[in-house]
């Protein structure tokens, strides 16, 4: 006998929002949600980002590193950043993985306007490379920070995702085109970026917020 009742199921945590990142030849974009960027060091392992769970014992001179399975295979430590927006096309709700070298770009925003949220922002590739760097334009806007969903808890998110399969990442919105726009060009890159070792990437994080 079915389980009847008079109303749906409660939606499974999260299961509205979606992973994105910024497409080879295209844009993403939309007002964050995010008052602040948080990232992580992580690996690329079985076709998706996975945390790395390596940590640092500072209470030791020098620090000590104690590496993650996946750092003994070798795989490369990369840092990731991560803010949530709305799309307003859609009316949906995302978090944005972007690279150390964007989130430089998110930071300085961060900093400029006290907080990410209610930001408009537009990112793209520079070309059609699927590795080319990611440009992002911020835009103050006049938007009613109240009226925004709430903050998406990007590291509750991340956890949840990075124990499902990879199949609740989606293809990502186009952007909405900005009304006023103001130039952001993130640092220099001279040429191929400089792999970071898992000390190195370890020694920059700053821990999560709370
Ligand atoms: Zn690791």
């Amino acid at each position: 006998m079915p389980d009847w009742s008079t109303s749906p199921p409660e939606e499974r945590d999260y299961a509205r929002i979606r992973l994105t990142r910024c497409p080879v030849g295209g844009s993403v974009g939309g007002i964050i949600t995010s008052e602040q960027l948080v990232g992580c060091p992580t690996h690329w392992a079985t076709h998706r980002t996975t945390p790395c769970s390596a940590w640092i014992d500072r209470s030791t001179t020098p620090p000590t590193v104690h590496s993650c399975d996946l750092c003994h295979t070798g795989s490369p430590v990369r840092w990731h950043g991560y803010v949530s927006y709305l799309n307003e096309i859609s009316g949906r709700e995302f978090v944005l993985e972007v690279t150390a070298l964007c989130a430089k770009a998110i930071e300085e925003a961060q900093h400029r306007h006290g907080t990410l949220r209610g930001l408009r922002f537009s990112a793209h590739r520079i070309s059609k490379r699927p590795n080319a760097r990611v440009e992002i334009d911020f835009a103050a806007t006049s938007i009613d920070v109240r009226t925004l969903p709430h903050p998406v808890d990007v590291q509750a998110f991340m956890a949840t995702l990075w124990n499902q399969s990879p199949a609740n990442e989606l293809q990502p919105v186009p952007a909405a085109r900005p009304t006023e726009h103001k130039k952001h060009s993130p640092p220099a890159v001279n040429g191929s970026p400089h792999v970071k070792t898992l000390r190195e990437t370890l020694l920059e994080t700053r821990p999560c917020p709370k």
